[in-house]
């Protein structure tokens, strides 16, 4: 379990993390704008739900979310090629 977090007023959008994460559970949403968890490993969902209704729908956002990701193995790869310094990981 780690909780992976992702401030919104930084992230591009361009899917770096998704491509370096090596149990792919991170996704670039429809339009690009935004990463995120995939949803169906994220265990806290009211969390994904906030993402669903105020980050996604909207081109710019300040919010900062805190995934609970059961799948995480908490390797950083995400957060090592993140070029905004959008992400974080504890486990
Ligand atoms: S690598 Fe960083 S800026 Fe790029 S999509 Fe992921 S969180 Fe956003
Ligand atoms: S820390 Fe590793 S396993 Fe966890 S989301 Fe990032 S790249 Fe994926």
């Amino acid at each position: 379990m780690a909780l992976v977090i992702y401030d919104f007023s930084k992230c591009t959008g361009a899917g770096e993390c998704a491509d370096a994460c090596p149990v792919d559970i991170l996704d670039t949403s429809k339009n690009e704008r935004w990463c995120k968890p995939v949803n169906d490993e994220v265990s806290n969902k009211d969390v994904l739900q906030k993402y669903l209704d105020e980050v996604e729908p909207n081109d710019a956002s300040t919010l900062i979310l805190k995934f609970d990701m059961p799948s995480c193995i908490g390797c950083g790869a995400c957060v090592n090629v993140c070029p905004e310094d959008a992400l974080e990981v504890e486990s």
